[in-house]
């Protein structure tokens, strides 16, 4: 790599989500992005028969005042909608009903806190705008046809666009951004933001300038980047390719680029000579929204009321998973990203023996992180597929911190509780796994492995202390894990020593 440390990058998102309505934006279609029945959800309204009317759905309205409120934008009282003219073969209508000049949110800030660096995590990105705009269809290209079809069960989905400002410097840093507004946007219930399933969707715009310098570089627009490895990675790989080309005195060229997630590299796709003009006005078939009300009359929304219904927003509950629960950025980073293992967290803990919570918690949040969603990962499970509650999985912990099994047992009931959500102590109690701390028990099987291992007898006692922890787990194994380790070791050391 070479040092590109002479030029600064200047990086600005733009990101569309699927909102989760029951109907499409303009119609009473239903809308189901994941319908897999080609043209199914579709009506006049939606495929832009001569005649018909849109009709705004207000629950995709609301939703984006709630992000707007979740990210402190500036919501006007007035908002409008505009026609968006271009002509592209799955936009029917010729246009898209789009907002320009009026958006619903203007401004707000969001914040890098899913960042592991407490540095970065501070960090503020500045927001544009965020309006609400109509999807359009989807174009299929058989591989052995030589024709294209075309879907319109996506044509009329409610879709939110969030511009941020060009305030983001490294690949990195646009990924973490893109993985909080998910979150926030899943917490928020406005969107499932699923980008596997396009139900989110982001392109990035980057420039180069030396160090320095005012002006703006050349901006090349890099466009369908379907995952979150595929923003970081274009970017860094655009900052590269811009570097080299200008330090080897070459012009960037304003351009749309794609990305190619194989071969990961971006690949030309549109020259753009000048701005494209979208000849915008305002939607003649709609009236102007007026939001809300300052004086508290009229208006669609009452904003101090949505503001309040807000659930906890993700950084605050950040910041309570690491205080509450002694979890540090990361740990409680994980934790938001999957709600439901955040939601059996949270259940686990307070079933936990309330005299051993303390020490239970991080051990909850342990063998939870690790083996729970070890599990389900390895084994391909989704959250519904776990049998195991919150109760029986307390339950475990408990034995754990009474040291009643020891940690090698609990991962080998874990696995069958995860699986039938038998209860701990039953399991515990059929297997005879409890720790067995009784030296009569113990000692016929330390006096196996102490006649079976001469030669590491006498390395003991040449002074070589490791000797022992091997000796304990030949022991701990022909007892199928269920002893007391300190109890093993301590007989061990006496009986060689003794
Ligand atoms: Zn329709």
């Amino acid at each position: 790599m070479k040092d590109n440390m002479e030029y600064e990058s200047v990086i600005g998102l733009e990101i569309h989500a699927e909102l989760l309505t029951k109907t499409k934006m303009f119609c009473d279609c239903l809308n189901d992005s994941e319908e897999k029945q080609p043209n199914k959800n579709i009506c006049p309204i939606c495929l832009a028969h001569p005649g018909t009317l849109p009709v705004i759905n207000k629950k995709a309205v609301e939703s984006v005042i709630k992000v707007g409120l979740a990210l402190d934008s500036e919501i006007p009282e007035f908002s409008k909608f505009d026609r968006k003219n271009y002509f592209y073969p799955d936009l029917p209508k010729g246009y898209q009903i789009s907002q320009y000049d009026e958006p619903l949110c203007r401004g707000g800030k969001l914040k890098l806190y899913l960042s592991d660096d407490p540095q970065e995590s501070l960090k503020e990105i500045d927001i544009t705008r965020v309006h609400l705009e109509e999807d359009t269809g989807k174009l299929i290209h058989p591989e052995d046809k030589k024709s294209t079809l075309i879907d319109f069960n996506r044509a009329g989905i409610p879709l939110m666009e969030l511009v941020t400002e060009s305030v983001i410097h490294t690949g990195k840093e646009a990924r973490i951004f893109a993985q909080g507004l998910q979150v926030l946007l899943k917490t928020l219930g406005v969107s499932e933001a699923d980008m596997e399933k396009g139900q989110m969707r982001c392109e990035v715009n980057i420039s180069l300038k030396p160090q320095g310098q005012k002006e703006l570089g050349t901006k090349v627009e890099v466009k369908n980047l379907n995952s979150f490895r595929a923003v970081e990675r274009a970017i860094d790989y655009e900052i590269q390719r811009q570097t080299d080309l200008l330090e080897a005195g070459d012009k960037i060229i304003q351009e749309t680029r794609g990305w190619d997630s194989v071969k990961e590299i971006t690949f030309s796709q549109r020259i753009k000579e000048e701005a494209q003009d979208y000849r915008y006005f305002p939607e003649p078939d709609l009236s102007p929204l007026h939001l809300y009300s300052k004086t508290k009359e009229g208006g669609l929304f009452d904003l101090d009321k949505l503001k309040a219904e807000l659930p906890e927003l993700p950084w605050d509950k950040k910041q309570r998973i690491m205080q509450l629960y002694n979890i540090s950025s990361a740990g409680a980073n994980l934790l938001l990203q999957d709600d439901k293992a955040f939601l059996f967290f949270e259940d686990t803990v307070t079933k936990l023996d309330p005299e051993y919570r303390e020490s239970g918690t991080p051990l909850a949040y342990n063998y939870l992180t690790t083996d729970i969603l070890g599990i389900i990962e390895k084994k391909n499970l989704k959250w519904e597929d776990i049998k195991i509650s919150p109760q029986n999985f307390s339950q475990l912990i408990n034995e754990l911190v009474l040291e009643k099994i020891s940690s090698r047992v609990a991962k080998d009931i874990l696995l069958e509780i995860i699986l039938t959500n038998q209860e701990a102590e039953q399991i515990i109690k059929t297997k005879g796994l409890e720790k067995i701390s009784d030296g009569s028990i113990l000692i016929p099987t330390i006096n196996k492995v102490i006649k079976n291992n001469s030669k590491a007898i006498e390395d003991y006692k040449k002074g070589k202390e490791n000797v022992l922890q091997f000796l304990v787990g030949q022991a701990m194994a022909q007892l199928k894990g269920a002893a007391d380790p300190k109890e093993l070791e301590k007989l061990i050391r006496e009986k060689i020593t003794g």
